[in-house]
């Protein structure tokens, strides 16, 4: 029998993090700082809003771009927030999580060959989504050195004439870099100049702890080439709904809609009601779960520096990402050895690109009990090598 699986899938490799955590699961007493998920239960207002739309029984499709009011208020979300206007009619369309926002957006632009410059470190998806499209994804270095942030002399030296779009994520998945307004500014004349698309996406914008979370879109000349990606998968904590989102100028949002038309029809419809609830009155609920994660990222980053690992402190997201350099082992050995040793599941590096190499992904959005036993483990095991 011939092998009937595409080469294309046969290219990707499979979830790293996945692979680490069958080994977990197997194991009794692990902590896990693995997963990138918050702790946290939907706000009980959310899931209100889904059981009373599930008792009025709105359970059929929506139109495939979204419900009206859905987007009217994900359209005033992004004036007030960060002060870019997007035509709710036309430019803002409902998916099934920020992975089907990706997913879609990848293949709205990418021709076979095109070269998609992916900023890395990077969340795993990214690589695998452009090389399902036939894309090549390229990686950009933004490296501990620059806080984990893109420069323009980075990004200059991976274009080629190929080049099409730049992906990227910041408040970012796994090292917490962020950029500024500025830091958008510092990389727009690049990506204009070498007419560029810009896939930005923006799911932690609302987990930032130190001062006004930024958008992409914000800068002017970036706004009529950038798609955000976003989603309520970690603001509002709903992982399990599976509801997100694109925001891009309408020739994009109109292509991508094709897809979405095909593949999904419209997303989930109880998982849209709750959404509704989360962008008008989820914000307590949001900042009360913020105000928590700053604390264990406080308590987790200062744990590691105490262990002697080197950390950067992250500004945004619920990932801290230490270094092991200093230890001799590598990113892989160290997450191995801490798993078998002391129970604790962290997520090495290097899978989320070169720059990762040397690092630890954990993510800290765990009970804080657990969190100091977790430290204590690592700094334990710090010490006996
Ligand atoms: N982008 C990033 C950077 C993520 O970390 C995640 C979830 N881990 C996603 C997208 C997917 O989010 P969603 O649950 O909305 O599909």
């Amino acid at each position: 029998m011939r092998d009937f699986r595409s080469e294309r899938v046969r290219e990707i490799p499979p979830s790293g993090i996945r692979k680490f955590f069958d080994i977990a699961q197997e194991m009794e007493d692990v902590i896990s700082l693995g997963v990138g998920e918050p702790d946290y239960d939907t706000p009980w207002n959310v899931r209100e809003a889904a059981i009373s739309s599930i008792e009025k029984g709105y359970t059929a499709y929506t139109s495939n771009s979204g419900l009206n009011e859905l987007r009217d208020e994900i359209s005033l979300y992004q004036k007030e927030r960060f002060g870019v206007d997007y035509n709710p009619v036309n430019e803002v369309l409902v998916t099934t999580g920020a992975s089907e926002a990706l997913d879609i957006t990848i293949r709205t632009v990418v021709n076979p060959g095109d070269e998609v410059l992916v900023a890395e470190p990077a969340y795993i998806a990214y690589c695998s989504g452009v090389i399902l499209s036939g894309g090549v994804p390229v990686y950009v270095p933004c490296p501990a050195k620059e806080n984990f942030r893109l420069t323009p002399d980075s990004l200059m030296e991976k274009i080629t004439p190929k080049s099409k779009a730049l992906l990227c994520n910041f408040p970012n998945n796994p090292s917490g870099g962020v950029m500024t307004v500025d830091d958008y500014k510092a990389i727009a004349d690049v990506i204009v100049d070498h007419d560029l698309l810009l896939i930005s996406d923006e799911i932690y914008n609302e987990i930032t702890y130190e001062g006004m979370p930024s958008s992409a879109a914000c800068v002017e000349e970036l706004r009529e080439r950038t798609v955000i990606i976003n989603g309520f998968s970690k603001a509002y904590s709903m992982t399990g709904w599976r509801i997100g989102y694109i925001c891009a100028p309408e020739e994009i949002a109109a292509a991508a809609l094709k897809i979405h038309q095909y593949v999904m029809l419209s997303a989930p419809t109880m998982s849209q009601y709750a959404a509704i609830e989360a962008v008008k009155n989820g914000w307590e609920a949001r900042n009360e779960m913020v105000r928590e994660y700053n604390i264990r990222r406080n308590l987790f980053v200062n744990g590691m520096r105490r262990a002697g690992l080197e950390c950067h402190m992250p500004k945004g997201a619920i990932y801290a990402f230490p270094s092991v350099e200093s230890t001799g082992l590598s990113d892989q050995e160290f997450a191995e050895r801490l798993l078998k040793e002391k129970h604790i599941a962290v997520v090495p590096g290097s899978i989320f690109g070169p720059s990762g190499a040397d690092h630890l992904r954990c993510c800290y959005a765990i009970s804080r009990d657990n969190l100091v036993t977790a430290i204590e483990r690592i700094e334990e095991f710090v010490n006996e090598l």
